[in-house]
């Protein structure tokens, strides 16, 4: 796929999203930045990333957890860029707890923001894409789609739940010029690990920086953090001609977590 195209980033006013989108505005296509944070922020964040880089970029301030404002969202950024032909479900947030202490609404958030808003945007943007016959869609999992880890039963559930739902829209989708993956990145530092490591230094009394290397990077092989600038070029080649025969995949960017 090339030319300019419009896309729709999910949980993209902060980490990981933030940087897809900046990598999607500076190769010249429309952004829809979608998340929460202060108004005045998200529009300075908005209007330096159009000047900076002259790609159309709109804001949408949908709540991942609610399907009537991500189908409007869609509606919103095909009415603006004309199309919507790149999907990045990236929006996410974590709990960490027991299974057996974890609270319910805690699941029902972390399944619903993680999990079923990817399903709920897919369902909004595939039948414009399937009408041009072209698209990528790309989930952002985690290595916790391939792996567990214990008191993050929600997020593990979830992002097990993206790989599955990658598989089947992709093989849906198959003989199209429509392609459906998922990354699975290990620790990027973002404010979603931040407060995974204030909570950590406190669980364990610990000083941060012994955290990041014991606990958190523990089982990264690397034991350094992801950029998300690297997640960013990932989500560009998934979205140029030469990926167009990769789809219905997994792909870890994990410092070599899953090779064990
Ligand atoms: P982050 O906290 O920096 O950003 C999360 C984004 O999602 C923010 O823009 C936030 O406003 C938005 N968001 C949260 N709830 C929302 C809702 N209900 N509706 C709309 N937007 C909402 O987190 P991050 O670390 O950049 O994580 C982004 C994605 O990457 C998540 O899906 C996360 O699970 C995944 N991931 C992160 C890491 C990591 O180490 N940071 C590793 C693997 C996977």
């Amino acid at each position: 796929m090339s030319n300019a195209l419009g896309a729709v980033v999910t949980g993209s006013t902060s980490g990981i999203g933030l940087a897809i989108a900046q990598a999607l505005a500076r190769t010249g296509h429309g952004v829809m930045l979608n998340g929460f944070g202060d108004a005045q922020g998200i529009e300075a964040l908005r209007a330096d990333l159009a000047s900076e880089t002259g790609s159309q970029i709109a804001y949408s301030p949908a709540d991942m957890r609610k399907p009537v404002e991500i189908t409007q969202m869609v509606a919103t950024a095909e009415a603006a860029f004309g199309s919507v032909d790149i999907l990045v479900n990236n929006a996410g947030v974590q709990f960490v707890s027991p299974v057996d202490e974890f609270p319910d609404e805690k699941w029902e958030q972390i399944i619903g923001i993680n999990l079923s808003s990817n399903f709920y945007a897919i369902k909004a943007v595939l039948p414009g894409m399937k009408r041009r016959n072209r698209g990528r869609i790309v989930n952002i999992a985690s290595a916790h789609g391939l792996v567990g880890s214990p008191y993050k039963s929600a997020y593990v559930a979830a992002k097990h739940g993206v790989l599955g739902l990658t598989k089947a829209v992709a093989l849906e989708v198959a003989e199209t010029a429509i392609t459906v993956n998922a990354l699975c990145p290990g620790y990027v530092r973002t404010p979603l690990v931040d407060g995974q490591i204030r909570d950590q230094a406190s669980a364990h009394d610990m000083p941060e920086d012994r955290v990041i290397r014991e606990v958190i990077l523990a089982a990264q092989p690397n034991k350094r953090f992801i950029a998300s600038e690297e997640l960013g070029d990932i989500v560009l080649f998934l979205c140029s001609d030469a990926a167009a025969s990769i789809t219905g995949t997994a792909l870890p960017v994990e410092g070599g977590w899953t090779a064990r």
